[in-house]
Order: C-alpha cells, then sequence, then structure tokens
C-alpha cells in the first residue's frame, strides 16, 4: 500500500514530513475524508470543493485543481487493496525555518494523503446497522466550526468524554441550549413525522453527508426536512435522533446521555432515509 505526500508516492514508513511543519507546530491545515466503495468515490466533488474553501478561507495558496486531487484519489484506490477504502486528504500551511504565529511566505504547502480500510457500507437493515448510544454535553470549542481545520483538540476533547461514558460519540449544544453537531458528525432528528437538522452557520461543519441527505429528500415530497435550531430538549423528546458523516452515513441514535429515544431502535424514517440514501449516493 502507498501514501501520497507532496507529488510522490511511496511506502508509508518512507514518508516524512518536518517537526517545523506548521501542521504539526499550529494544528495549521485542513482535511478531508472521502469513502470510496469498489472504486467509486461518495460525494468526491462536494468533498473536494469543501476543502478547497477551508484553503481559501485560510489564505493556503495550493494550485491543485479537482482533477489533481482525482487522480490522487485514484492513484491511492488503485494501490491499497479491499473494495472499501477511506481516502485521508490532508494540507498542511507548510514547513517553516522558525515557529512563528504569522502565516510565513515563500512556503510551500503540505499535501499528504493516505487510504484507510472501512468496515464496509452501512447497512440499511435495523437489525445490522450499526447504532449508538451517545453523550450530550455543551460545546467548548471555537466559533469557526466551519473549517475543517486539522486542529481537532475540540473535538478529540468531546469525543474522548463520550467514550469515558461509554458512548461512541457526543452530540453538543451552545449556551443558548441549541444543538449545533457532534464530535464528528452532523445531527438530525425527527418528530411526527418532520426531519429537522440544524442550518449551518459558523458553529458547524457544512457535512456532505448532510447536504446528500438534503439533496435526496427534496427528490421526495412526500418528505418532509427542515434546516432549523433544535434545542437540547427537542432533542431528547425526538422519535427518532441521527448522527451523520461519510463513513457512517444515516446513523441511529438509541440512546442520548442514557435515555431512550423512541423505541430504542433505528426507526421507520431512518430506516426510509438510509435506504434512499444507499440507492442515491453515488448519484451527486
Ligand atoms: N461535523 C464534524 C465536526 C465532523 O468532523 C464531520 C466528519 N467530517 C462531520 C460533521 C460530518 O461531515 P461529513 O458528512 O462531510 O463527513
Amino acid at each position: 500500500s502507498q501514501v501520497y505526500l507532496n507529488g510522490d508516492y511511496m511506502a508509508p514508513e518512507e514518508a516524512k514530513i518536518s517537526p517545523m511543519d506548521r501542521g504539526f507546530l499550529f494544528g495549521d491545515g485542513i482535511y478531508e475524508v472521502i469513502p470510496a466503495y469498489h472504486g467509486k468515490m461518495l460525494g468526491f466533488n462536494a468533498h473536494i470543493e469543501r476543502m478547497q474553501q477551508g484553503l481559501a478561507a485560510i489564505e493556503i495558496a495550493l494550485d491543485y485543481d479537482v482533477e489533481q486531487w482525482r487522480e490522487i484519489c485514484e492513484t491511492l484506490l488503485s494501490t491499497n487493496p479491499g473494495p472499501n477504502q477511506g481516502i485521508y486528504l490532508h494540507v498542511s500551511r507548510g514547513t517553516d525555518s522558525k515557529r512563528n504565529h504569522a502565516y510565513p511566505s515563500g512556503v510551500a504547502p503540505t499535501v499528504f494523503a493516505f487510504c484507510f480500510t472501512l468496515p464496509g457500507e452501512p447497512s440499511c437493515d435495523a437489525d445490522k446497522a450499526s447504532s449508538y448510544e451517545v453523550s450530550l454535553e455543551q460545546d467548548r470549542r471555537w466559533q469557526r466550526c466551519n473549517i475543517k481545520s486539522t486542529a481537532l483538540l475540540g473535538n478529540v476533547m468531546h469525543y474522548q468524554s463520550g467514550a469515558r461514558a461509554g458512548n461512541k460519540e457526543t452530540i453538543l449544544f451552545n449556551a443558548l441550549g441549541e444543538i449545533t453537531e457532534a464530535s464528528s458528525s452532523n445531527v438530525f432528528i425527527v418528530k411526527e413525522g418532520v426531519i429537522a437538522t440544524p442550518p449551518l452557520d459558523t458553529q458547524i461543519l457544512p457535512g456532505i453527508t448532510r447536504w446528500l441527505i438534503l439533496q435526496i429528500v427534496h427528490t421526495h415530497s412526500e418528505l418532509r426536512i427542515e434546516e432549523r435550531v433544535i434545542t437540547k430538549d427537542e432533542l431528547l423528546d425526538a422519535d427518532e435522533v441521527w448522527i451523520t458523516s461519510a463513513t457512517k452515513e444515516v446513523g441511529p441514535v438509541l440512546k442520548v446521555d442514557g435515555k431512550q429515544i423512541g423505541q430504542g431502535r433505528p426507526g421507520p424514517m431512518w430506516q426510509r432515509v438510509q435506504s434512499l440514501f444507499s440507492q442515491h449516493k453515488f448519484d451527486y
């Protein structure tokens, strides 16, 4: 298996980056994760577009176009065995000679990418699907969560506090008691047949899975979906709660802080939307 670093493909142990890299010293970079099943990437254009927007937001000038990214991803997929792969892409501001906060000039960004094995495509079967018990706590991350920064300490600490309580994810709410997202997922609820998810703003990452769900559900006029503020009380009182991400797709949440959601099993709307997602996820 091979990884990509700054224009070359090599064995993972050959890939070397200086400790003076700003990705290492400051977490000064942008990343993406793109799933691929049987060589087909899911949401490729949307993932690359989000990365380009993140790079522009932090003023990293990298001249890779979409086709260059496609070639890197396809080359990595071809050198990594197995039908289910995640592709990790990472761009840092680069390696400077000094540790200065100021953005350096004349420094080339560091570009690193590798594949990792995914367990397989998420199931649409309630008995086989991965389901989630989650923690709920106040969001203590920064105020630019729309940027997919490699600086993930806030997310890591939130995830870990859920893990300590025996949970697999942590859903977050802001100081007003409004749901933002989870440590590595977006959040949806279902109440009386209506699907809802928090609106895009600087408190959340614009998830590609979230976007795909909105596109797919909008083509089914019998399904109702709203982008609106959701309070933590509404979440606890919902018929269904989902966490979504590129690798989880639509992940059913069965318990929040130990409290059962709905019937305590993946719900009928989850079944409908995860099935539609499975059928249409490569259409975009
Ligand atoms: N929010 C956060 C904080 C995340 O890390 C992720 C995973 N990248 C998501 C939401 C979901 O985004 P996506 O659907 O693009 O994987």
